[in-house]
Parts: structure tokens; C-alpha cells; sequence
């Protein structure tokens, strides 16, 4: 008999020949400023906890408290019997955090993308998309079955153009964008988008999974960057990263909101995040409306990080947010740097194709508020004798 699944070691075999393998690096603690990774304590800089709520001790506490109160899953889909106090309490809060009318939330970010999608628009629409969205936008534009049209990067006239394109071949039309660009770190002209779908008369939605708890006031989002409350019709959001948990959540117009508690499969069909987790999220909103001291820090930190590297000769690319790219071209040469770094106590990965450009290799640094100032210049040491010894920096 022949094996049938041979086939996948032929293409796993490749993908090690080609260097495309991914092996995943194991922790064996909380996610904070340092984790220990094979035994060594190393500072982290592959992370997206960016305000270091992942572990944080309030976050903590209320996860337990929850669970003494309500135990640990919510038993069903939503829609049956699987939604809490804890769930409708969540979405009040963020709705008024995010300064909108309503907001739905989901098991993850990836979810909530693949149920706004399909809900919106379908087989006789269009969706006009940023080139490098994020894959969940990718793959809920595909179920969706609308036509979709890439426009170039971040570039209103290109989506201008693109629309004019494909005038009357559709019934309804949707913009989406992500929000922060979590290669380059780079955000989408917002404002610029809103004016292009007002022109045209087309929905918005943005996919702020990395501006949420780093943009705007306090960390209310790309939205709130752009003062664009009530203007764009969809924001999608993680609790996954600034956040510190899991989950995903819906702003916006309540209309779409309501929709989607009637039409959003994932909310339809899968079950709730658990208890735990939506208590941890609701602490984590209390934390950045006490005080906007997390994010501050956050933004000092990446300040100081990104000068730092610049005074040292390194390109960090055109990141406008915490994200910090360091390139340096070739993907072997990253990979180097990115295991040179591990030996001298700095975990920071390494970006190669397929997931950034050919040639655009990269060494991807998540500044975080957890930090500290020591931390910071521990890496940019690393940083400094690494890029010495493989010729890269001054
Ligand atoms: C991380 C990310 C997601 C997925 O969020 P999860 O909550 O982890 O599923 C979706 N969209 C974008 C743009 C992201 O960066």
C-alpha cells in the first residue's frame, strides 16, 4: 500500500532545503519583558504585548476572581447560551472606549475578520483592498466571494484609481485597510481612505489589530488617531496584542453590530472566548482608561529605541509606530544576525520571504512599555557588537 500522505513529506522536506521551514521557538514562562526560551532567561523583543499586560497582575486577578464566580467556558455559541453578563459588559465598555455607537466582539482578531467580510458584502460586490493586508482580510474576502481589487500600498490615488476601474460592475463596494502594517510598522492615511469612500460612496473598514492600545488618546485605535469617530463603519480589533489576551472585537455602527450578532458565522457557530479571558479584557480597558501612563511609556520607549538605532547606522525603515524593522537585505544574513543576538541574551526575530519582499530581510523588534530603560540599552549593545562583527550599522 502506498502511503498517502507521502506528498507532505516531500514538501516538508523542501521547505527545509529551501529554508522556508518555520520552527516555532518554545517558552517556558509568562510573556514579559524577558522569557525563557531553552533554558536562558533572554530579553523579549519578538512579542506584541505591547503595554506588557500579558502578565500583569491586575490582569491576573480578575481572570481569577471571574472564574470563582462564573467558572471557566461559556457553554455554547452565543446565540444559544453561551453569552454572559461578562460578554454584553465587554462590549459596552470598549464600544465607549473606542468613543462609538456599538461594539460585538469575537473569539479572536482572525475571527472577527472572517465574519464582518462575509456579512457585508457578497458574490455581486467588490472589496478594494491595501496589497499587503493581513491574511485573515485576505482569506475573509475570498469566502466572502466578492471581486476583489488590490490597490497599491497605502496609496489613495491608486485606490482612487482602482475604483473608477471597476465602476458599475458591482452592487455594494467595501474599503479595507489595515490599520498598522505589522511588517513596517508603517499606518494606513486613514483620513485619506474616509474622503476616497465618501466620494464613491463605498463602506470603510479598518483592521486596527496593531494600533489598539498604541494609537490614538490612551490607546483608542487608528480611528481615534485620525479624530474619524462615526466615519468609518467598521473597525476590527484584536484583545490578542496590546491587550494582553485573546479575542476580537467589532466598532462602529451599531447597525453593522447588529448584523453581524444575526449573520457573523463565527459568532453564529463557534463558541465564546472564555470567561477568564473576558474578564481579563475588561480589566485591561479599566487600566488604559485610569491612565494613558502604559502607552506613554510605550511611545518613549520606541523613541528612544528607534534614535538610538539611527545613531548607530541601522535603517529602521519607515516605521511611524513601535514596530521597529531592522533591515538588512538578505535573508540569510538576518537570520545570522537574529541568532547572534539569542546568544547574547536578546530574542528578536528574524523576517524573511514569503512574509516580507525578496531582499527586504529583516530583524522585526516589538518595542513593549514592560521595558525597562536598562533593558533597552542591553539590546542596543547586542545590537551594536552583533552588528560589528557581521559588518552591518556603522
Ligand atoms: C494579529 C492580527 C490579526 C489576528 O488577531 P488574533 O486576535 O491574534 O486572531 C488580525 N489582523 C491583523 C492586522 C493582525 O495583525
Amino acid at each position: 500500500m502506498t502511503d498517502k500522505l507521502a506528498w507532505i513529506d516531500e514538501e516538508l522536506a523542501n521547505l527545509k532545503e529551501t529554508g522556508f521551514y518555520n520552527t516555532i521557538p518554545t517558552m517556558d514562562s509568562p510573556q514579559g519583558a524577558s522569557v525563557v526560551i531553552n533554558g536562558k532567561r533572554v530579553l523579549n523583543f519578538c512579542a506584541n504585548n505591547y503595554l506588557g499586560l500579558a502578565n500583569h497582575p491586575r490582569l491576573v486577578e480578575a481572570a481569577t476572581q471571574a472564574m470563582q464566580k462564573y467558572g471557566v467556558g461559556p457553554g455554547a455559541v452565543r446565540s444559544i447560551a453561551g453569552t454572559m453578563t461578562l460578554h454584553l459588559e465587554l462590549e459596552k465598555r470598549m464600544a465607549e472606549f473606542k468613543r462609538v455607537e456599538a461594539a460585538i466582539t469575537f473569539q479572536s482578531g482572525f475571527n472577527a475578520n472572517i465574519a464582518t467580510i462575509p456579512a457585508l458584502v457578497g458574490k455581486e460586490d467588490a472589496i478594494f483592498s491595501d496589497e499587503l493586508n493581513h491574511a485573515s482580510i485576505i482569506d475573509g474576502s475570498r469566502l466572502s466571494g466578492a471581486k476583489i481589487h488590490r490597490y497599491a500600498h497605502c496609496d489613495p490615488a491608486d485606490l482612487r484609481r482602482v475604483i473608477q476601474e471597476a465602476a458599475g460592475t458591482y452592487r455594494r463596494g467595501l474599503i479595507i485597510s489595515d490599520g498598522v502594517f505589522s511588517m513596517d510598522g508603517d499606518y494606513a492615511p486613514l483620513d485619506k481612505l474616509v474622503e476616497v469612500a465618501k466620494e464613491f460612496d463605498l463602506m470603510t473598514m479598518v483592521d486596527d489589530a496593531h494600533g489598539e492600545g498604541v494609537l490614538g488618546e490612551g490607546g483608542r485605535g487608528i480611528v481615534d488617531h485620525f479624530k474619524l469617530h462615526g466615519q468609518v463603519d467598521v473597525e476590527v480589533g484584536t484583545f490578542s496584542k496590546a491587550f494582553g489576551v485573546m479575542g476580537g472585537v467589532v466598532a462602529g455602527n451599531a447597525k453593522i453590530t447588529e448584523w453581524l450578532r444575526q449573520r457573523g458565522r463565527p459568532f453564529l457557530f463557534s463558541s465564546a472566548v472564555t470567561v477568564p479571558d473576558t474578564a481579563a479584557c475588561l480589566a485591561a480597558v479599566d487600566l488604559l482608561e485610569e491612565s494613558t501612563e502604559l502607552v506613554d511609556r510605550l511611545w518613549a520607549n520606541a523613541r528612544f529605541f528607534q534614535a538610538e538605532m539611527k545613531k548607530m547606522g541601522f535603517d529602521t525603515g519607515k516605521t511611524q509606530t513601535p514596530i521597529t524593522p531592522v533591515m538588512l537585505g538578505d535573508v540569510q544574513l538576518a537570520r545570522q544576525f537574529s541568532r547572534e543576538l539569542l546568544d547574547e541574551g536578546v530574542f528578536a526575530g528574524a523576517l524573511g520571504f514569503p512574509t516580507v519582499p525578496k531582499g527586504k530581510a529583516r530583524i522585526r523588534v516589538m518595542i513593549s512599555a514592560a521595558h525597562s530603560q536598562d533593558d533597552l540599552e542591553q539590546a542596543l549593545d547586542a545590537f551594536d557588537r552583533v552588528g560589528k562583527r557581521l559588518g552591518k550599522g556603522q
